[in-house]
């Protein structure tokens, strides 16, 4: 086989005794569904792949599953210092540039990769996203000092009686000055 990199073209070669490949070139990791489930594969790939120090320009872009399957679809894995994955429809391989593999370890991520792929996930970003911009407009309205108080009130309260409780109070409290 003459598998190609999605990416940057360079030669594909599998890893010893592995279903997963990786580029010659670039180093990125090309996946098969069962290269997920390889014993050992987590620390495996974390110690190969490579780390770079600013977000790479091949990120950005798409390419074609090795496999011959057509366009690879991208999937957004975070919202900060956001990073892309390509996944192949139809073998179900997933493409990752260098970095990638750790990040998604970092992120605990790794267990069900193909979730990245559908709407709830994209859903739980949005969400994510919404309640980052809140926030940020609220520590500039409200300033630093009261909305630390705010948050640091919230973190303690882990009860749901005692929040109810709280907030009781609170509106209460609020209102009557
Ligand atoms: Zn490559
Ligand atoms: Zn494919």
């Amino acid at each position: 086989m003459n598998q190609r990199c999605p990416k940057c073209a360079g030669a594909l070669s599998a890893l010893e005794g592995s279903v997963i490949s990786s580029c010659a070139q670039c180093k990125g990791f090309w996946v098969p569904p069962l290269g997920f489930g390889e014993p050992g594969v987590v620390q495996r790939l974390m110690e190969l792949d490579l780390r770079p120090e600013h977000p790479l320009e091949q990120d950005h872009r798409t390419g074609v599953c090795p496999e011959g399957h057509g366009v690879l679809r991208r999937a957004r894995a975070s919202n900060e210092d956001p990073y892309f994955l390509e996944r192949c429809a139809r073998c179900g391989g997933v493409w990752l540039d260098p970095g990638e593999w750790s990040r998604l370890a970092a992120a605990n991520l790794l267990n069900d990769v193909t979730s990245l792929w559908s709407p709830a996930w994209r859903e739980h970003l949005s969400e994510e996203h919404n309640r980052a911009s809140l926030q940020s407009d609220l520590r500039s309205k409200l300033g630093h000092e009261i909305f630390g108080l705010m948050e640091s009130l919230v973190a303690k309260l882990s009860d749901p009686a005692q929040r109810a409780l709280v907030l009781a109070y609170l509106q209460q409290r609020l209102r009557d000055r």
